[in-house]
C-alpha cells in the first residue's frame, strides 16, 4: 500500500478472472489496442477527479487514455475544455496533445468489462486502487461521479454510507472531510443519445465543479 504507484493497477493485474480472460480475448483479436488496465489521466497534484464507470472496449480499452477514442469522451472533452479544466484539442486520440488542467480522469473498474457492466465483485476488487488514487491527490477538492456505479464506488472508497448519500444527477454531496461528491448521469452515448443527459445539462454541472476547482 506504500508503493508510490499503488493508485495504478499493474499490467498485468490478475484480481478479476473474468476481465483478464476478457482483456485476453481482445488481445487476441486486436492486437493493437491497448488492453490492459487504463491508467488515470491528468496530474496528481488535481483539484478534481473525474470518475467514470470502466473503460470502453473501443474507447479507453483501445486507445490507453479515459474516455479517449469512441463516444464517451465526445461530450466529457469539450466540456473540460470549455471550462478551463483542459487544454489544447480532443481529438479522440492519446496522441491529440490534449492536457488537463486542474483536473484527472480515472474509472471506477480500470478494466474493460464486457457489455460495459462490471460485476460487483470486480467493481470492489478495483476499489483500492480509487482509495489510493484520491490518497495521492493532496488537493483534490472535488469528485464528479458520471453514473451511479462510478458514485456508489467512490461513496465506499472514502468509507461513507450509500443510504447517506444517494446518488441523483447534479447532486451535491459535500463530504465530512469538506470536500465535495458531484454527480452527473454518465456521458454515454446511450443517455446523450436518449436525451437523459443533455450538452446543457452536463454544462451545468460542470459549471459548479469548476467553480470549486479553478483559479
Ligand atoms: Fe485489476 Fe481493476 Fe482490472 Fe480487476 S478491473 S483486474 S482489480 S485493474
Amino acid at each position: 500500500p506504500d508503493h508510490p504507484a499503488h493508485h495504478q493497477p499493474g499490467a498485468a493485474c490478475a484480481l478479476c478472472p473474468r476481465l483478464v480472460d476478457y482483456r485476453q480475448r481482445n488481445r487476441a483479436t486486436h492486437p493493437d489496442f491497448h488492453n490492459a488496465p487504463v491508467p488515470a489521466f491528468g496530474p496528481l497534484s488535481a483539484r478534481l477527479l473525474v470518475v467514470g464507470l470502466a473503460p470502453g472496449l473501443k474507447g479507453a480499452n483501445a486507445s490507453g487514455r479515459p474516455f479517449t477514442g469512441d463516444h464517451a469522451g465526445t461530450l466529457l472533452y469539450p466540456s473540460l475544455l470549455a471550462h478551463g479544466l483542459a487544454r489544447g484539442s480532443y481529438a479522440a486520440r492519446p496522441d491529440d496533445g490534449l492536457e488537463l488542467v486542474r483536473a484527472r480522469i480515472t474509472n471506477a473498474v480500470r478494466c474493460v468489462p464486457p457489455a460495459n457492466k462490471p460485476t460487483p465483485a470486480e467493481a470492489a476488487a478495483c476499489r483500492p486502487f480509487l482509495v489510493a488514487e484520491m490518497a495521492a491527490m493532496p488537493d483534490l477538492r472535488v469528485i464528479l461521479a458520471l453514473g451511479r456505479v462510478a458514485h456508489e464506488a467512490v461513496v465506499r472508497a472514502l468509507g461513507l454510507k450509500l443510504a447517506a448519500l444517494p446518488f441523483a444527477h447534479g447532486a451535491w454531496h459535500g463530504l465530512p472531510d469538506g470536500r465535495i461528491l458531484a454527480d452527473s448521469y454518465h456521458c454515454s452515448r446511450y443517455n446523450t443519445n436518449t436525451g437523459r443527459l443533455t450538452p446543457a445539462m452536463f454544462d451545468a454541472v460542470l459549471t459548479k465543479v469548476a467553480a470549486v476547482a479553478g483559479g
